[in-house]
This record gives C-alpha cells, sequence and structure tokens, in this order.
C-alpha cells in the first residue's frame, strides 16, 4: 500500500485498469471521506456541519458491485442499513439456535443462551464486516483539508502506475 499527497484542485488521472486486477475498466466505485467543519456545542444541542468529498475510481464489471458493497457502510445514511442487516443476523441465529437447541431438547435448560447468544453473534459479525472492508478498500481518502488530499492505494503495481501518471515521485 502506498500514500500519494496531491492538490485538491489537480485533476486526477486514473490507469485505464480495475483497480483490483488488470482488467479494462468499464465502470467507476467511489470512495468518501467526511470532514466535521465546523462544530459548536450548546447547553441542550450540538450544531455541527459537515462536507464530504467523493473521489471516483475505476473498476472493471466484475469488481463494480464488490466495490460499491465495500464502501457502502461507510456512508451515513446506510447506519441504518448495518442496523436492518444486523436485525436480519439476529433473526436467523435466533431461529437457528431455537431449532438446534429444540433438536437435542435443550431449549428449557439452554434458554439464557438462545436469548443472548444470536444477539452477540450479530452485532459481532456487522462489526466483523465493518473492520473487514476497511481493510479491503482498495483505494482511501487517508486525509483531505482545503488545499491537499492525500490517498492510499493498495494495489502496488496499480499505485505505481498512479504515480507515472501523475508524475508523481
Ligand atoms: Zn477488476
Amino acid at each position: 500500500m502506498g500514500s500519494v499527497l496531491l492538490g485538491l484542485n489537480q485533476q486526477i488521472k486514473w490507469p485505464n485498469y480495475c483497480v483490483l486486477c488488470n482488467k479494462e475498466a468499464t465502470d467507476w466505485s467511489a470512495a468518501s471521506k467526511t470532514n466535521l467543519t465546523n462544530f459548536k456545542y450548546y447547553v441542550v444541542a450540538v450544531k455541527y456541519t459537515t462536507q464530504t468529498y467523493n473521489l471516483t475510481f475505476p473498476v472493471c464489471t466484475k469488481h463494480k458491485r464488490l466495490c460499491d458493497l465495500l464502501y457502502k457502510p461507510f456512508d451515513f445514511i446506510s447506519l441504518s442499513g448495518s442496523l436492518v442487516f444486523g436485525l436480519i443476523l439476529w433473526a436467523i441465529f435466533f431461529a437457528l439456535f431455537h431449532l438446534i437447541f429444540r433438536l437435542f431438547g435443550l431449549e428449557t435448560i439452554a434458554k439464557d443462551l438462545i436469548d443472548i447468544l444470536p444477539v452477540v453473534l450479530a452485532v459481532g459479525f456487522v462489526l466483523f464486516y465493518y473492520v473487514y472492508a476497511i481493510f479491503l478498500h482498495p483505494v482511501q481518502i487517508a486525509y483531505w483539508s482545503e488545499n491537499s488530499i492525500t490517498i492510499s492505494i493498495r494495489n502496488k503495481k496499480y499505485f505505481n502506475d498512479f504515480k507515472l501518471l501523475n508524475r508523481l515521485t
């Protein structure tokens, strides 16, 4: 993984292939990062404004879906999406544990376990998904301000081609 510093208004050139494989790029996916620009704390409430920088990068048809999926939970809006995802997981685990414990005739002895375990597993899976998605992000905005942006590219060959194209040393 390598990082580069670019001017915020600089035209960014991308190699003409997917960030995840060497196939021809046919589509774009986007990474974004939200900065807190103003934060005011009042006695009963807080007021804040944010600014989001979107960075689009080329992907092939195959990886378009994967990339969109990887970046989705990091939008503010899809926090509710992960809640739904967590609830569905919980329902599945809950039903599954009920079935398994009943099969062994243990549903009365292990009642607490049947209640708690699905919650723990569902929360665990959602958290794991977040961490895993961050780890798999092919392109990340490490930092951005009014003048500059620092982006990280995971793919080494891609990173080198990117630097050449944008005349960075
Ligand atoms: Zn690809």
